[in-house]
């Protein structure tokens, strides 16, 4: 099963898909509502309502977990599962129905294991919930398919063929996990027998399921072998707990594997369950925020410029402090050459990037550089603001425009002396012009003697005079 992915972010995984437009939508597209987390979101196109994907695109290969499943066993429940079987097998008395009843309740916690993690919830179920009375019969199911398989290969070793003996083996060794997850998942005998259904497991994880086999054959195998490496000199009332515990540990770390993979192949098996963490929302605000990026996102690259403008222009309606709203804005009006709307929007935007983010303001200011050659700010600490800015860019005449004339076109404004030694600096070190820097410095020191910034003037007085000796 390939994964599906989102239509507009090949990167991301699709959580969504809308039916009547056939398009598939990741996280990254579709926010969610913290504050209303019953509302089902809607297509961004056709306004109909998502249907969930589910985990199915986003879960991690089973194979890339395996020491996770290894460290699922290790949890307070399968441990007191496994000392309770291994104290069983030293002190239970020779009862049948006793016996019966501990196979009855392994059974059971290992079906819950199953549950459990095709959730893929880390958290392992208690051993008590194997002992309450209800699933009992889910033993007796499990048993009869268990029954079945013994059956069969005991038909098969009548046969005196070993050809014949090996296949069924080899046949029931791959049936048995999709039967086991089958039971677990639909609880009904037929299922877990049915050729079709248990089929529909195997086909929906393609080769895989090889994996998934070989690995559950290794670790059925692995009890055996350790305590095998373990039989040489040690005693049987030692052996026999060793065996039963960790037959119960790699029980509970198989079916922890087995459910796993249920969850990861949910959407090929028919099912939607969500991830445990669960998508992230938003509260109402930021929701609305990250929507409106999204849609407009979406309806660019359907080609829908119009739109995306409305849908921005309304989310600025809202909230019209948002600098990354009013970016996009921004970059969208310029990238279509809306030039009157976009120097409208400007006369706004500019002030904001300048307090929240003077690179942005930046860029801004030559994309308007663009659109009207002589444009300027009607602010002040604005001007000076992009001018430091754009002199780090190294976009140094751009820089000094802004700075010009400061003191004729804002009187005003109480930091000329600061505006003025920053063009010095441009000029001298920008540009490499000594004379006009010069001049400025003068200007500051015959016009604001108060100004606390005559230290730093004079040393870059000095600097430069050196300099002109020098040359
Ligand atoms: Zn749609
Ligand atoms: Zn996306």
């Amino acid at each position: 099963m390939d994964k599906t992915l989102c239509r507009y972010h090949p990167a991301q995984p699709a959580t969504w898909q809308c039916l009547p437009c056939e398009r598939s939508f990741g996280d990254c597209c579709i926010p969610l509502n913290a504050d209303a987390p019953d509302e089902l979101p809607v297509c961004p196109l056709c306004n109909v309502q998502l249907q969930f994907l589910g985990a199915a695109n986003t879960a991690q290969p089973f194979w890339e977990r395996i020491p996770s499943f290894f460290l699922y066993g290790l949890q307070g429940g399968p441990m007191t599962f496994a000392v309770l079987l291994a104290l069983a097998s030293l002190f239970m008395p020779q009862s049948l129905i006793l016996w019966g009843c501990l196979f009855s309740v392994a059974t059971k916690y290992f079906h819950s294991v199953i549950e459990a993690s095709c959730q893929a919830g880390s958290q392992a179920p208690s051993l008590l919930s194997a002992f309450s009375p209800e699933g009992f019969s889910l033993f007796f199911r499990q048993l009869v398919v268990f029954a079945i398989a013994f059956g069969a290969l005991w038909l098969a070793a009548d046969f005196n063929s070993e050809a014949l003996y090996w296949a069924v083996t080899l046949g029931i060794l791959l049936a048995m996990p999709a039967s086991i997850i089958r039971l677990a998942l639909d609880k009904e005998l037929g299922a877990a027998l049915s050729p079709d259904q248990v089929g529909q497991v195997m086909r929906a994880m393609g080769w895989r399921y090889l994996i998934l086999c070989a690995f559950l054959f290794i670790l059925w195998q692995s009890p055996g072998w350790v305590t095998h490496m373990l039989s040489s000199g040690l005693p049987r009332v030692v052996l026999v707990p060793i065996a039963a515990f960790l037959f119960a540990y790699f029980g509970v770390v198989m079916c922890a594997m087995m459910g796993y993979a249920v969850f990861q192949y949910q959407g090929a098996l028919g099912y939607v369950i969500a991830d445990e963490n669960g998508q992230a929302s938003y509260p109402t605000a930021e929701y609305q925020r990250r929507r409106a990026l999204a849609q407009a996102e979406i309806r660019l690259k359907e080609g829908q410029s119009g739109q995306a403008l409305e849908t921005l222009a309304a989310a600025l309606e809202r909230n019209d402090h948002d600098i990354r709203l009013n970016e996009r804005f921004h970059q969208l009006l310029f990238g279509l050459r809306e030039r009157s709307r976009c120097l409208r929007h400007l006369s706004h935007y500019l002030p904001l990037a300048a307090r929240l983010n003077p690179s942005l303001a930046a860029t801004a200011l030559l994309n308007a550089r663009q659109l009207q050659a002589d444009y300027l700010p009607e602010d002040a600490q604005v001007c000076e603001v992009v001018a430091e800015a754009l002199l780090q860019r190294h976009k140094t005449r751009e820089a000094l425009s802004l700075l010009r004339n400061l003191h004729q076109r804002f009187p005003s404004y109480p930091h000329i002396p600061r505006a003025y030694l920053l063009a010095a600096r441009g000029f001298a070190e920008g540009l490499g012009q000594v004379e006009p820097a010069q001049k400025l410095l003068t200007f500051i020191l015959t016009r604001y003697p108060q100004s606390p910034l005559l230290v730093e003037v004079r040393a870059l007085q000095t600097t430069l005079a050196k300099l002109t000796t020098q040359a």
